[in-house]
């Protein structure tokens, strides 16, 4: 079965990683709409560091956890894509390997001079760190408020839109564009939605299958559904 699943932070919330727009939706007094911005990162880039510092401690702590399990079994069992919000990295830690980063990754660092990207796991050193090569300010290289995604990952997520069979839709809001488009698109041409959420969102109106759980039971439900007979 061709399938492709679209995950957000909800996906990551049993694993101990906060979304952005739940409880503890704050940070030293500010939403993290505030400082997940090209604007307040170069007002303070300081403070911005601190708090991505903050968040790379929770995700080095957390573990995947049985949604994303489940989601590597099922590549190995179909043809299927992830294609993440998620910066934490989770889905390949949990042995996905066909893993679309729409938003980037926390672990990469990017120059705001000369473009250079690197790797840059572990603890933070220094903040703000400094490009090696030209020693301007680095960034996190994550898709900030109001910046475009990746030109590559983009064109490749809505070509999966177009292909896949069964499209699920995990621990989404469903409010952050385009990728909230996907499963629009990929209805329109033909796949079975399948949305697994705690909440209700637009996609649970075009999903054949609407799964009101967490990711963790709510992927149980999908596994066993897609085993027995497909959604319908
Ligand atoms: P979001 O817009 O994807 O919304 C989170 C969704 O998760 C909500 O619909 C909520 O109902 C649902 N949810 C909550 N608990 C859940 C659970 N246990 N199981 C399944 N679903 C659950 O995410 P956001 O927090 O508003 O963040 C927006 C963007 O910020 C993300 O797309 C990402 O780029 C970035 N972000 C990344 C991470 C991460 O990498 N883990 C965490 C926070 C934010
Ligand atoms: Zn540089």
């Amino acid at each position: 079965m061709k399938i492709v699943a679209l995950t957000g932070a909800g996906i990551s919330r049993e694993s101990g990683i906060p979304t952005f727009r739940g409880r503890g939706g704050f940070w030293e007094g500010t939403r993290p709409e505030e400082l997940a911005t090209p604007r307040a990162f170069f007002r303070d880039p300081e403070k911005v560091w601190r708090w991505y510092c903050w968040r790379r401690e929770i995700i080095s702590r957390a573990r995947p956890n049985r949604a994303h399990e489940i989601l590597a079994k099922m590549e190995r069992e179909h043809q299927l894509w992830i294609i993440t919000q998620n910066v934490d990295g989770l889905h390949q830690r949990a042995g996905s390997r066909r893993v679309i980063e729409l938003h980037g990754n926390i672990w990469r660092l990017k120059c705001t001079s000369c473009g250079r990207t690197w790797e840059d796991p572990g603890a933070c050193g220094k903040i703000p760190p400094r490009c090696p090569r030209c020693g301007a300010l680095a960034r996190p290289d994550v898709v900030w408020f109001g910046e475009s995604l990746p030109t590559q990952a983009l064109r490749k997520s809505f070509e999966l839109a177009e292909w896949a069979e069964v499209f699920l839709v995990v621990g989404t809001s469903g409010l952050v564009q385009p990728a909230a488009e996907l499963p629009f698109i990929a209805k329109g041409f033909g796949a079975r939605v399948m949305v697994v959420n705690p909440e209700r969102t637009p996609h649970a109106d075009i999903a054949e299958v609407f799964i009101q759980d967490k990711a963790t039971s709510g992927m149980e439900k999908v596994y066993e559904l897609l085993q027995n007979k497909g959604p319908s």
